[in-house]
């Protein structure tokens, strides 16, 4: 069944910057410093943020304390806040927590799925079916990650045809979401146009599909421009542009929120994020970094100025 959209309906976007932003950070973060930034994150009117990952902290000492982080931020009723796990007792640690959704990971590749969750796809996969029955049962939001959708670090290519047969069989377990993460960023945009169609039209409506992108190879936001114009509606980003990934080599940030909702609100799409609040979230974080973000809108400011909710008005 090919899944429906309007052109007009919203772009959700999930900063992932408390999360896949600082995941790979040298300086690791302080659960002040992050509770903060998810705070301030959360006032400029987006809707969704991946706040943690209940990972174990020896593997990714950035992520330790996901519990406290949890219990200190500010719950603002309309902003959703997920969290990552990667087997049954890290889905278990976020429901305890009180996450509104729960990311699960599954990567599309055998070697790359083996150093991620330290598990082979089909034990992954497996795990899988308990593992939605248990968010299905809470009531909270089930999103699953197909890691390295459009290519591995280590084994290169990866088909088409290996990303829809992991998502047949998440959209069969009840997924809601499924995210397809370009996770060292070498996609390019009909590559995104192609997967992102095909898995639409072996899903139910039931289970969207929305993407994850990265901008190593500067690709992202021509790709989020694509998945947008094949139908999705959810996109990943980090403010400033921030991320990486600890077990992909040469894995650099994620596209940034505010040089997305920059596009997509200069193209006419709504995503009930503030701007020019944004940019000074992205500000701030550049505080704490010894090199200037990738994000380029906080560096060029707004054009035009007086754009307001995809309203052009520019002058001659
Ligand atoms: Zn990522």
């Amino acid at each position: 069944m090919t899944a429906s959209f309007s052109r007009n309906a919203p772009v959700s976007i999930c900063d992932v910057a408390a999360r896949d932003g600082l995941q790979s950070e040298k300086r690791i973060w302080s659960v002040a410093e992050r509770v903060e930034l998810i705070n301030r994150l959360a006032k400029t009117g987006i809707r969704r943020i991946e706040a943690v990952s209940f990972v174990n902290p020896k593997r990714v000492p950035q992520m330790a304390d996901a519990e406290k982080v949890m219990a200190q931020i500010d719950r603002e009723v309309d902003v959703r806040i997920a969290g990552l796990a990667l087997n049954m007792k890290g889905v278990e640690r976020a429901l305890d927590a009180g996450v509104d959704e729960v990311r699960y990971v599954v990567v599309a590749s055998e070697t790359f799925n083996q150093k991620n969750q330290g598990a082979s796809i089909a034990e992954t996969m497996t795990g899988l079916e308990s593992i939605a029955g248990r968010v299905k049962a809470s009531g909270k939001v089930f999103s699953a990650v197909i890691g390295a959708s459009f290519g591995c670090p280590f084994e290169g290519e990866i088909t088409t045809e290996a990303v829809v047969n992991i998502g047949v069989r998440l959209g069969a377990l009840g997924v809601d979401e499924i995210l397809l993460a370009d996770t060292i960023g070498c996609a390019v945009p009909s590559e995104v146009r192609e997967r992102v169609e095909a898995l639409q039209s072996v899903l139910e409506d039931s289970t969207a599909v929305g993407c994850h992108f990265h901008n190593t190879r500067n690709t992202g936001i021509a790709n989020a421009v694509a998945a947008v114009e094949s139908g999705v509606r959810i996109l990943d980003a980090s403010v400033g542009g921030i991320g990486g990934c600890p077990f992909a080599p040469r894995a650099t940030g994620n596209i940034s929120t505010e040089d997305l909702v920059y596009i997509l609100r200069n193209m006419g799409y709504e995503t009930s994020i503030d701007l020019p609040q944004l940019i000074d979230v992205a500000t701030w974080v550049e505080d704490y970094f010894d090199d200037p973000l990738p994000g380029q809108v906080m560096k060029a400011g707004l054009f035009p100025d007086d754009v307001i909710a995809g309203q052009k008005t520019a002058s001659v």
